[in-house]
């Protein structure tokens, strides 16, 4: 099934083929791959398939290390999913909007067509909408769950009825997973080939700065994006980083524990201001809130040394800000900022 979506010259390729590729387990002496015999660790090129850290990321998110995809970021699996089944110029993919923007420059990156699909005004979606909008050259139905910038969840049993209507691939960005009472989509890898949930140590995890992004799939899916990435996509830094993070999963739910209270605290201070003129729920560590005039209200918390993401220009998000729950101190910061903005504007 997988094989049928994939475009024809990746079919028929043949993957690099590196030094540790032909030879694999533990040797006294390596003179297969030019590398410098000095500076170990660092001389030796990294494990291409890195499964110590699957082993890891398996046992903590409960999901088999074959079905188990690791990217530079998630922006490198997004982007190798439009290159292993997109043709350029010939095939498209559906996505919900207003979503996270890399769907869309991936696919102008990649010549592919970006068909959009707005949400409801609840920022939900209406699977028969995403399948109406798809036809036979749609190979990717892109949702974001919790979704970015709008912060909600999207209804599971919507998404399932996507995985029962349509033959390509259907991925579920859950970068901000951790945040969420939802169950991963993860569990349903079994079930539906075509399913490829990505996850991230950029948020909940804290890891934003060592660049590792998961997709979980059908061993036929993960095949291929080896097949296609760079042999060496995870450096030996991040590899050995992302160990040590994993295996203090304890931290990161501390984490998530702080920043869903502080999220408590700032909905609750900001639902007190009068520009504020609606707080979109949120299952995420940000919020999306309506305001009196967007662009002033930014430009002056840029003046203030406060940024926060103006989202004004984007579909169904006129006058919004997407504010990141940060530590109570900041908290403080911008609710008196904004205080100060709302009595010079009144
Ligand atoms: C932040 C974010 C990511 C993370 O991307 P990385 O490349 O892993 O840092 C992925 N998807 C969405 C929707 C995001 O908001």
């Amino acid at each position: 099934m997988i094989n049928e979506l994939l475009r024809e010259n990746i079919k028929n390729m043949q993957p690099y083929s590196c030094a540790r590729d032909e030879f694999k387990g533990e040797a006294s002496v390596y003179l297969d791959a030019n590398e410098n015999p000095y500076n170990g660790p660092y001389n030796r090129y990294p494990d291409p398939l890195q499964w110590k850290v699957k082993e890891a990321i398996s046992k903590v998110k409960n999901v088999p290390v074959e079905n188990i995809f690791l990217g530079n970021g998630s922006d490198e699996p997004i982007d190798l999913l439009y290159r292993a089944f997109c043709e350029p110029r010939r095939d498209n993919v559906v996505a919900i909007e207003p979503t996270y923007g890399m769907y869309k420059v991936c696919a102008a990156v990649n010549d592919v067509e970006y068909r959009k699909v707005l949400l409801s005004e609840y920022f939900d979606i209406e699977a028969f909408k995403l399948i109406d909008s798809a036809n036979l050259n749609t190979k990717i139905i892109w949702l974001c769950s919790p979704n970015n910038p709008t912060g909600n969840k999207l209804n599971a049993d919507e998404i399932l009825k996507v995985l029962q209507w349509f033959r390509g691939i259907v991925v579920v960005d859950e970068a901000y997973i951790d945040f969420s009472d939802s169950q991963s989509f993860s569990t349903y890898i079994a079930q539906y080939p075509n399913l490829v949930v990505l996850q991230t140590l950029s948020k909940a995890w804290g890891n934003a700065a060592i660049r590792l992004g998961m997709a979980f799939a059908s061993v036929e899916v993960i095949e291929v994006l080896n097949k296609i990435k760079y042999p060496y996509n995870i450096n030996i830094l991040t590899q050995e980083h992302a160990k040590k993070v994993l295996a203090n999963a304890a931290q990161t739910t501390q984490w998530v524990q702080a920043i869903l209270n502080e999220r408590t605290q700032l909905i609750d201070k900001l639902k007190e201001l009068a520009l504020v003129k609606h707080i979109y729920p949120t299952d995420a560590n940000f919020v999306l809130v309506k305001v009196d005039n967007a662009n002033i209200a930014y430009n002056w918390l840029v003046n203030k040394g406060i940024i926060v993401r103006n989202r004004s220009s984007v579909t169904l998000c006129g006058d919004c800000l997407r504010i990141t729950v940060g530590t109570p101190a900041e908290t403080a910061e911008l609710i008196a900022a904004l205080k100060d903005f709302g009595s010079v504007f009144k």
